[in-house]
C-alpha cells in the first residue's frame, strides 16, 4: 500500500533485536562491516541485473559506497547506489528473518547475557547489528528501475515495531542512517570511522568513500570532496603475498555472511588453457541450520566472471560432499550472460570444478597433516565429518583421498570423539590381521556396547565404532583401504585366529568350524531352531560371544541389523 504504516516485527526479530540492544558483544564496531557488506552485495546485484537491462543504471555507472557522519547529530550514514529495495522487499528483508536456522538459534539462547552475546557472534545477524550502537535506525531506499516516487522510508527504534512509508527518492539505492546511542556517540568521528572501514572492509571491491580528511564533516554538502578509503579492488585477483591473514578473514566474513573466522583457506590463480581465480574457505564451525537445512543453498560459492558478480550458490563448482566450502570463483573464460542451466552442462565449468575439488582436498590434507598440536583438523571433522563422508559414495575418482581424510571412533579408546584415521587403524592391526573391522549402530553407546564386539575385545582386535546415519553407505562403498577389506563384525562368519591361519585358506577352516557343534549342544540348537522357525536362517554355536548368551548376525552378503533399521525408517 502507499501509506504510512506501523508494523510489528516477527517475534524472532524482536527477540534478536532485544539481544542486540542489550548486547555485551565486545565488538560493536562490526555493525559498519555488516552494512558495508550489504551495500557491496546490493551493487553486485545491480551490476548483474544491468547485464540484461542497462536502463537499471539510470545513467549512473559510478558504483560506490559512501560513509558520512555528523558528530553533532550523532549519526553515521551508509549510502550505496546498488539495486535498492521496493516496499515489499523492505518488509520481506528487514522485518523478518529469512536466515535459515533462526529458530535453532533462538532455541540455543540461554538468557545468560554473556553466553548469548557469544552466540550472536556465531549466528551473525547482519543488518540488525546496527542496533548494537543505535537507538534509532532509518533506512531510505529505492529499487533501481522504479519511479522516484516509489522510494521507501523505514525506521525503527528496535523495540518491537517499525514504521514504513513512501518517499520521493530521485537516486536509486539504499541509505542507512544510524542514530548512535549516548554510549557510542564517539563513533561519529572521521579518523575512527576511517580506521574501522580499513580494518574490516578494505577488501570490498567497490570504492568506499568518505569526506576527505580536513573537509567539513557534514555529509553530502555542495562541493564537498570525497576520497576512497579502501583498496577497492577484488581481493581474489590480488597476489597472495600481498594479502594479510586478517584481510582473508574479513573477506570470508563478507562472502560467507559469517561473524567468525574461517578455519583455513586456499587461494589460487590458474593460468593455463583456462584462466580463473579461486578462493575457498572452510568455516570454523557448523552453521546453526546444519541439521535441518544444510544444503549450503544460500551462501556457498559466488561466481564472478571477469570481476563481475554473476551468482550466489554456484553449486555447479562444488560437489555435494564439499557443500560446506565457502568462497569465490572468478572465470576469465565464461561469458557474462549465462543461465544456471547452461553452467550445469558447461565444459569450462566442469574443468574448473575438477580443479576446485583438487584444491579443497589439498587444503584438507594440509590441515590434517598439521597434526595434533593444531587441533584444527579435528575441529573441521567435528563440524563437517558426516558431510565429507558422503564423498566416499559420491566421488569415485577421489574416493581414496577422501578415505584418508575420514576419522572414526574406535574400541582403541572407546571415546565418542572421531579421531582415528584408517591409516592409524592399519598401523595398529594385529599380526596376521588383514581386515578392518567395524560395527554400525544407531548411537555411539549402542555401537560401543554391541555384543558383536565381545570376542574382538577379548582378542584385542580394534573395531571402528560407527554411528552416523551415513556410515552404512560409506562402508558399502568403501570396499577396502590400503589393501585391507572393510568387514562388518555383524555379518557372516568370523575368523579371528590370525596366527593359526594356514596357507590352505579360510574355506577349510570354516567348513571345519561349521561341523563343530558340540554334541551336548545339538539338542539345544535343534530346540531353538524349532522355536524361532522362519524368523531366522540358522542357529549356530558362536565364537563371537564371551559374556552375552546370544546375538543376531546377518548372513554373508546380507545387510546388518542397523542398515535394516535405517532402510525401514526411510521406507516409512
Ligand atoms: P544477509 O546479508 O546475510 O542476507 P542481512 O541482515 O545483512 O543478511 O540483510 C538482510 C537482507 O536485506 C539482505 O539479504 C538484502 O536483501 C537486504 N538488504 C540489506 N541491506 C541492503 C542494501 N544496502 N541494499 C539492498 N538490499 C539490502
Ligand atoms: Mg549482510
Amino acid at each position: 500500500s502507499e501509506t504510512k504504516q506501523v508494523k510489528q516485527f516477527e517475534a524472532e526479530v524482536s527477540q534478536l533485536l532485544k539481544l542486540m540492544i542489550h548486547s555485551v558483544y565486545s565488538n560493536k564496531e562490526i555493525f559498519l562491516r555488516e552494512l558495508i557488506s550489504n551495500a557491496s552485495d546490493a551493487i553486485d546485484r545491480l551490476r548483474f541485473a544491468a547485464l540484461e537491462d542497462e536502463e537499471l543504471f539510470e545513467g549512473d555507472t559510478d558504483l560506490k559506497i559512501r560513509v558520512t557522519y555528523d558528530a553533532d547529530a550523532k549519526t553515521i550514514t551508509i549510502a550505496d547506489n546498488g539495486i535498492g529495495m521496493s516496499r515489499d522487499e523492505v518488509t520481506e528483508n528487514i522485518g523478518t528473518i529469512a536466515k535459515s536456522g533462526t529458530r535453532e538459534f533462538i532455541e540455543a539462547l540461554s538468557g545468560d547475557e554473556k553466553n548469548d552475546a557469544m552466540l550472536i557472534g556465531q549466528f551473525g545477524v547482519g543488518f540488525y547489528s546496527a542496533f548494537m550502537v543505535a537507538d534509532n535506525v532509518e533506512l531510505r531506499t529505492r529499487r533501481a528501475g522504479l519511479d522516484a516516487s516509489e522510494g521507501v522510508r523505514w525506521e525503527s527504534k528496535g523495540e518491537g515495531e517499525y514504521v514504513i512509508e513512501p518517499i520521493e527518492k530521485p537516486n536509486r539505492g539504499t541509505e542507512i542512517t544510524i542514530h548512535l546511542t549516548e554510549d557510542d556517540a564517539e563513533l561519529a568521528e572521521g579518523s575512527t570511522l576511517r580506521h574501522i572501514v580499513r580494518k574490516y572492509s578494505d577488501h570490498i571491491s567497490f570504492p568506499i568513500e568518505m569526506p576527505a580528511e580536513g573537509e567539513d564533516e557534514e555529509g553530502e554538502e555542495e562541493g564537498e570532496k570525497f576520497e576512497t578509503v579502501n583498496q577497492a579492488s577484488a581481493l581474489w585477483v590480488r597476489p597472495r603475498s600481498e594479502i594479510s591473514d586478517e584481510e582473508y578473514q574479513e573477506f570470508y566474513k563478507h562472502v560467507a555472511h559469517d561473524f567468525e573466522d574461517p578455519l583455513t583457506w586456499t587461494h589460487s590463480k590458474v593460468e593455463g588453457r583456462l584462466k580463473f581465480n579461486m578462493l575457498f574457505y572452510v568455516p570454523g564451525r557448523r552453521p546453526f541450520d546444519m541439521n535441518t537445512n544444510y544444503e549450503g543453498k544460500r551462501h556457498g560459492i559466488k561466481l564472478y566472471v571477469k570481476r563481475v558478480f554473476i551468482m550466489d550458490d554456484a553449486e555447479m563448482f562444488m560437489p555435494r560432499y564439499l557443500r560446506f566450502v565457502r568462497g569465490v570463483v572468478d572465470s576469465d573464460d565464461l561469458t557474462l550472460n549465462l543461465s544456471r542451466e547452461f553452467l550445469q552442462e558447461n565444459r569450462i565449468v566442469a574443468a574448473m570444478r575438477k580443479t576446485a575439488i583438487k584444491r579443497v582436498l589439498d587444503m584438507l590434507e594440509e590441515l590434517a597433516e598439521d597434526g595434533e598440536e593444531s587441533k584444527k583438523y579435528q575441529q573441521f571433522w567435528n563440524a563437517f565429518g558426516p558431510v565429507l563422508k558422503e564423498g566416499v559414495v559420491e566421488d569415485n575418482k577421489n574416493r581414496d583421498r577422501v578415505a584418508k581424510l575420514l576419522r572414526f571412533a574406535t574400541t582403541h579408546d572407546d571415546e565418542p570423539a572421531q579421531t582415528t584415521s584408517l591409516a592409524e587403524y592399519v598401523e595398529r592391526m594385529q599380526d596376521g590381521q588383514d581386515k578392518i573391522y567395524y560395527v554400525t549402530a544407531e548411537t555411539f553407546a549402542a555401537a560401543k556396547n554391541s555384543p558383536h564386539l565381545e570376542v574382538f575385545r577379548d582378542k584385542g582386535v580394534e573395531v571402528l565404532l560407527l554411528h552416523d546415519a551415513v556410515d552404512e553407505w560409506v562402508t558399502s562403498h568403501l570396499a577396502e583401504f590400503d589393501g585391507h577389506e572393510l568387514q562388518s563384525v555383524a555379518i557372516g562368519e568370523l575368523d579371528l585366529d590370525f596366527d593359526k591361519k594356514d596357507e590352505e585358506g579360510d574355506e577349510e577352516d570354516e567348513a571345519e568350524k561349521k561341523d563343530e557343534t558340540p554334541e551336548e549342544l545339538e539338542g539345544l540348537i535343534a530346540k531353538m531352531k524349532d522355536a524361532l522357525g522362519e524368523r531366522v536362517q540358522d542357529v549356530r554355536v558362536s565364537k563371537r560371544l564371551t559374556s552375552s548368551p546370544a546375538c543376531l548376525v546377518a548372513g554373508e552378503g546380507g545387510v546388518s541389523a542397523n542398515l535394516d533399521r535405517i532402510l525401514k525408517k526411510a521406507g516409512e
